[in-house]
């Protein structure tokens, strides 16, 4: 062994480099092999890893050696085409390289002059992507608003909220905080909860507005408005509703133009979570779920889930970017420099909670040009034709039956005994999907709807064909009547 260490000899990665391109090669080529949801017991590696890191080196390949035998079998295969759980969270080849490449230079562009290309390569993927979406050009940078990549939907959605409490709060006075109300449907992903908190928003402030079968869970404006006009009457403060566009239960989707009315109307910032569902709507027959998003502030995505990027990669544009500069931007003297203080650049640490931030527009890029729109567009086409396929295998075994409509690649639906108590068939539900999940032949999840436990079947990754849809159903099937045997 040579003196001294070289963390970053060229050659050195040039050969170990292809090895673990070889070693992630051959992972894929065998995904189907491991079972999708990892099966082992909580604290399985500490009995089998040592309890001090090494003093020494050790060699590429031991490492690779101890990955396949004691770290892959603790690993839930995300990229397994038998993965059918909670949303997608889709990798590719493009997404990876571009990845690869952002981990290769490492930057960190927080501020313009930290890697100019990272953030001119960020606005200009964004305003691609926000055309590909047609958000109405308020959204695009040549105005006062702009997309920026954030880490994830949660962050997406605490900094809106940080943005729109604080303009509230210049207009009413800093010491209302306990008059802010903010409003969403039940269905709404919890991290808009998490933000609330975080944002200082009373929780007792925070309305999560019923849904039902009636809407299909959908968000309704006569409840939105009855809500806001009782909290008005209490002398609170509405500043903030949150619309989602396939909600991470059922895939509902909120009826934007008549929410986006009433919060424009109450002075309201109006925020559209689109983390799963955004991905469809670059195709023109989906397009329509968003329409209404010309009231909105603000419209995030996740080009992580359902669109080839590997994560982290969460797209979010707002109509006024001096909302969330105003917020969120600190100018230490140690960060001074000509292009910012001669405001003639984007510093997007100024968007954001943290203040480094990695190259992401690279992989979001790479997927963009290596597989161009027209691709993109039928890769989620499939999916959906995928997951009608799957809903009509449901529909005539007549032991299971579809509880919402299907909007996108997401198929709701649970077995349900004829004559039996809700308590009952919640159990039998719960005890299918253990059953399933425990064959480690296919993952899927679960929801509650109006008391109902369902199980959700969703469509997402690259690798996902008909055969796999299929044989889940296989699974889906020979384990109900397992079940039912013995019910
Ligand atoms: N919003 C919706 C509709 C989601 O389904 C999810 C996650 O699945 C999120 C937000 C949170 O996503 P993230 O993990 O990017 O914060």
């Amino acid at each position: 062994m040579e003196k001294g260490l070289k963390p970053m000899d060229a050659e050195q990665l040039r050969e170990n480099a292809h090895k673990m391109v070889d070693f992630i090669a051959d992972y894929y080529k065998n995904i189907e092999s491991f079972p999708v949801l990892s099966q082992v017991e909580p604290g399985y590696l500490n009995k089998i890893l040592p309890d001090s890191a090494p003093t020494h080196p050790e060699s590429l390949q031991n490492v690779l050696d101890d990955i396949q035998e004691k770290i892959l079998p603790g690993v839930t295969h995300w990229q397994s085409p038998d993965y059918f759980a909670y949303f997608p969270s889709n990798s590719s080849t493009a997404g990876f390289l571009g990845e690869m490449l952002s981990a290769g230079i490492n930057i960190v562009g927080f501020s313009w002059v930290t890697s100019p290309a990272a953030t001119e390569l960020e606005v200009i993927v964004l305003d691609w992507f926000g055309k590909m979406l047609k958000l109405p050009e308020d959204f695009l940078s040549q105005g006062k608003g702009g997309g920026v990549i954030q880490g994830t939907a949660s962050e997406a959605v605490l900094v809106v909220l940080l943005a729109a409490r604080d303009k509230v709060l210049r207009r009413v006075g800093k010491n209302s905080l306990e008059k802010l109300v903010v409003y969403a449907s039940d269905q709404t992903h919890s991290s808009l909860q998490k933000g609330c908190r975080i944002a200082g928003i009373y929780p007792e402030n925070c309305r999560l507005l019923e849904t039902d079968s009636s809407t299909n869970f959908a968000l309704s404006p006569d409840v939105l408005s009855e809500a806001i006009s009782k909290d008005i009457a209490a002398g609170l403060v509405p500043i903030f509703l949150c619309a989602t566009v396939g909600t991470t239960s059922s895939t509902a989707a909120d009826p934007l133009p008549a929410l986006g009315k009433i919060a424009k109307g109450n002075e309201m910032w109006f925020h559209i979570d689109a983390a799963y569902a955004g991905s469809a709507c670059v195709c023109p027959e989906y397009r329509h779920y968003i329409d209404g998003v010309e009231e909105a502030d603000s419209f995030n995505m996740n080009a992580h889930k359902w669109f080839l990027t590997n994560f982290d990669c969460s797209l979010l544009w707002v109509k006024d970017r001096n909302d969330l500069i105003q917020s969120l931007s600190t100018n230490p003297e140690y960060l001074k420099n000509k292009a910012s203080e001669g405001n003639m650049v984007v510093d997007y640490k100024d968007w954001q909670i943290p203040l480094g931030r990695r190259f992401r527009s690279l992989k979001l890029w790479m997927v963009l040009r290596l597989y161009g729109l027209e691709n993109l567009q039928n890769y989620i086409r499939n999916h959906i034709e995928l997951a009608k396929h799957f809903e009509h295998l449901v529909a005539v075994d007549k032991r299971f039956e579809i509880i919402v409509p299907r909007t996108f690649s997401l198929v709701c639906f649970r077995l349900c005994p004829q004559h039996d108590d809700q308590d009952r068939c919640n159990k039998l539900n719960r005890d299918l999907l253990e059953a399933v999940n425990a064959t480690g032949k296919i993952f899927i999840s679960h929801t509650v709807l109006s008391g109902k436990y369902i199980l959700r079947f969703v469509v997402g990754t690259p690798l996902t064909e008909e055969k796999h849809v299929n044989a889940a159903w296989k699974v889906l099937q020979d384990e109900a009547t397992t079940l039912f045997g013995r019910f």
